[in-house]
């Protein structure tokens, strides 16, 4: 299980995939899914799904393939090019960033998002932070057109320069660990109960376009109609010095359930998880003695927020591992909470009893 979740992550890690672009994730996805017998089945949007019959509660697991990056928004006459932004792209990451752009025919052209020359910057440039929109990608080439004739156009999708690393030990580091962590969890657990027939009836779904406002998730509930959807992403870590009074989520101490997540900003939305379901992890945490950690706090969401209100409601809950540094280029995590949230998953959708009680105040 443990060298299944390091090559998968480290493997997906290494494949751009911008919210949109999301085609060269899935095809490994579906090639590993394939070599178990499991023919998975790819929406009008791109989610890919499994679903593995049972006799208890239908229940939706899913992780996002895409990443967040930028979108080419001009290319000037010298060859340089503008760009927007996709998802929450620290403005502060930028300058002096290895980047890929990629044309529509799947060509990847490797290039560098401009950075002032130290020499040449005066003192009150020093500590400000530039806008994107004074920020440009170079790719070597001086013209327009050079850049043209290499198939990049405006709206090709451009994305850190992918890196997957082991440090320390059991340390994973690099681009997009937000979520192929998650990818190769759900992976990982479709090896482990695709030929089981107990417990509850589980769709795997790979989503789309999660750093895009959080959209593909909802189109594939829509049709699953999942009793319970419980969702895979990071749970923010606060174990470094600058996130120290943030709670109490540390790398290496076993996989984390949200209790509480808002974003006050431009969504307001988020989960509060049902209380049925929070028992039951907590359980199975304990009976299969997986440590269990828990995090509670705003300025963040995920595409659950709007799983949980289809048809006449979802039992829903945020499941993950714990995560550094995340939106950056280098994110963090530790390979033994994927183990352990692996074990956690597996053990929940086998011991899903049919009578499980999902409605309040009965
Ligand atoms: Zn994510």
């Amino acid at each position: 299980m443990k060298e299944n979740l390091i090559n998968d992550t480290l493997n997906l890690m290494k494949i751009p995939g911008l919210s949109g672009y999301e085609d060269r994730v899935r095809d490994y996805i579906s090639d590993e899914l394939s070599v178990l017998g499991i023919t998975p089945f790819t929406d009008k949007l791109g989610n890919l799904r499994i679903k593995i019959p049972g006799d208890g509660p239908r229940i939706m697991l899913f992780t996002h393939m895409d990443q967040l990056g930028l979108i080419v928004r001009q290319i000037d006459e010298n060859g340089f090019l503008r760009f927007e932004r996709l998802g929450g792209v620290p403005e502060k990451m930028l300058p002096g960033q290895s980047v890929v752009v990629s044309t529509s025919y799947g060509q990847d052209f490797e290039g560098v998002i401009g950075i002032k020359s130290h020499h040449a910057t005066r003192p009150e440039e020093k500590y400000t932070v530039l806008p994107y929109r004074d920020l440009y990608v170079d790719l070597g080439y001086g013209s327009r057109d050079a850049v043209r004739a290499l198939g990049i156009d405006i709206g090709n999708p451009i994305v850190y320069k992918p890196t997957a690393d082991m440090i320390a030990q059991d340390r994973i580091c690099g681009t997009s660990v937000d979520d192929r962590a998650g990818c190769a969890v759900l992976l990982e657990v479709a090896r482990q109960i695709h030929q089981r027939t107990n417990g509850g009836e589980v769709h795997i779904v790979f989503t789309v376009q999660e750093e895009f406002n959080l959209r593909g998730a909802l189109p594939a509930a829509q049709q699953i109609k999942p009793d319970i959807a419980i969702q895979i992403d990071l749970i923010l870590a606060s174990d470094t010095p600058d996130m120290r009074d943030f709670g109490e989520v540390q790398l290496g101490h076993g996989p984390a359930l949200s209790m509480f997540s808002f974003h006050g900003r431009g969504t307001l939305n988020g989960v509060i998880p049902h209380p049925e379901l929070v028992a039951f992890i907590e359980d199975t945490a304990s009976s299969h003695t997986i440590p269990l950690q828990k995090s509670a706090h705003i300025g963040a969401l995920t595409d659950l927020s709007y799983v949980q209100l289809v048809g006449d409601g979802v039992a829903s809950a945020d499941l993950g591992f714990p995560m550094r540094y995340s939106h950056s280029s280098r994110e963090v995590c530790d390979v033994n909470d994927l183990v352990g949230l692996t074990r956690l998953l597996v053990a929940m959708v086998t011991s899903l009893p049919s009578s499980f009680s999902l409605l309040r105040g009965v």
